[in-house]
């Protein structure tokens, strides 16, 4: 296959359940993710669904026909690619939106998914678009979809009720641009609009290597062999600087250790024996699209996403651990994708929280609560440095629910 190029970029897919997000990454990554479902690939695309695409450039088209994701162009010469995205395509149901948040952490930008056919917003139309608000991705593309279901009245109506949901928040500016992922309409639009709103994020490549761990898993089929057995596999999105094969690297927190009654986090180390990026096995990881990392860690350590939410680096250049934490809190008024559209009460001393730290997800009790700040007890500790955000969730109902953002304080 011609010019395949690591991923330099990871986009979020976001907004309703059934509002055509993973038609969408289909229709845009074609045939070129079905020629890489090898194990390990396979395994990180279940939770965090993503895709890699490379999008091309037709020479001698005027914009935005000479943007596509084919090799062919329509005169039979071959396209130039221009740069390979990674999609990161985030569950629509609301009981995922913790892995919607998680997964909102390795994104650079995002599109929001919204359909022509409904009325604007749908419940997680609102609470993905607020997530992304929190989490500060300002990079979005709104893509108003199944334009072929509507007539052109009812797509102007449509375009004119997304202006109105988006006013005032981070996706004000964002262009709007309609498409029918199902029947690959406009997707040339698409493209053009997400390599202008959309750049890669500069990046040092001398910085410390840094990877989100957002899945981690056991390749081996059950009843091998002792001596066969492949080490353990990290699946995550590496976010500065470049990883190696050979390289030695510690994952924080690592695992639980119980001496004397005392349970206590050792960070665990070892070393990196393969990379696979953009589906290919690769010497050099760079930052961008989702990694998989071969270690020589006893595959039951990483069974079953049990390394999730770490991080991992060189040793000594991770942050610290935290068992419990003190966070500025800055409350929504109300709670989003709610039907009620109910206030958001402060929070109280003893009430549990859960909390999304990068790709962590935790639960934690709140020990002490003052007025924007409050103090928290987690269950499972998290890596993360002074300043990072954290998504604050509540439990409204059957389900958590966001209600603000909190600053990790030092
Ligand atoms: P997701 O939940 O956001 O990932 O939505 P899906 O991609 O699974 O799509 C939900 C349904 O809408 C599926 O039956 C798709 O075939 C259909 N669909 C998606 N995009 C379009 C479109 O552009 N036009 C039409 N008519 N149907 C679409
Ligand atoms: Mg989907």
């Amino acid at each position: 296959m011609a010019g395949n190029q690591q991923p330099e970029v990871n986009i979020g897919l976001v907004g309703h359940v059934d509002h055509g997000k993973t038609t969408l990454v289909q229709a845009l990554s074609g045939s070129w993710t079905d020629q890489h479902s090898e194990e390990m690939k396979r395994g990180i695309s279940i939770r965090l669904g993503y895709a890699d695409a490379t999008f091309r450039h037709c020479e001698g088209l005027d914009e935005p026909e000479c943007y596509t994701v084919e090799e062919e162009c329509p005169d039979g010469s071959e396209s130039e690619p221009m740069r390979t995205v990674s999609f990161v395509d985030a569950p629509g149901h609301e009981t995922l939106m913790a892995t919607m948040l998680s997964g909102a952490s390795l994104m650079d930008g995002a599109v929001l998914v919204i359909s022509a056919n409904e009325p604007v917003p749908q419940p997680q139309t609102e609470e993905h678009l607020m997530a992304l608000d929190i989490i500060g991705i300002d990079n979005i593309v709104i893509a108003q979809n199944k334009v072929d279901l509507v007539s052109g009245d009812q797509a102007r109506q449509n375009y004119e009720e997304i202006q109105e949901f988006v006013e005032g928040t981070v996706a004000e500016d964002a262009p709007v641009v309609p498409v029918s992922a199902g029947q690959e309409v406009n997707l040339d639009l698409l493209i053009q609009a997400i390599e202008e709103e959309i750049p890669t994020p500069e990046r040092d490549p001398d910085a410390d290597p840094l990877m989100h761990v957002a899945r981690s898993f056991d390749i081996n089929k059950p009843g091998t062999a002792a001596e066969d057995l492949a080490g353990g596999v990290l699946g995550g999105s590496l976010v500065q600087g470049e990883l190696e094969v050979d390289d030695e690297i510690e994952i924080r927190p690592g695992r639980e250790v119980e001496e004397g009654g005392q349970t206590e986090y050792v960070p665990i180390e070892t070393t990196i024996r393969s990379l696979q990026a953009g589906g290919e096995n690769v010497d050099t990881a760079t930052p961008g699209g989702l990694l998989g990392v071969g270690t020589g860690l006893d595959p039951s350590l990483t069974k079953g996403d049990a390394l999730a939410g770490r991080l991992a680096g060189p040793p000594g250049s991770l942050p610290p651990t935290w068992e419990r934490f003190t966070m500025d809190v800055d409350l929504l008024d109300r709670v989003v994708g709610a039907e009620s559209g109910e206030t958001v009460d402060e929070i109280s001393t003893g009430e549990p929280l859960m909390m999304t730290v990068g790709t962590a997800t935790t639960v934690g009790a709140v020990t002490s609560a003052r007025e924007g700040e409050c103090e928290v007890n987690l269950k499972r500790p998290v890596a993360a440095e002074p300043g990072a955000k954290i998504a604050i969730n509540r439990r409204i109902g059957a389900r958590w629910r966001l209600i603000g953002l909190g600053t990790l304080k030092e």
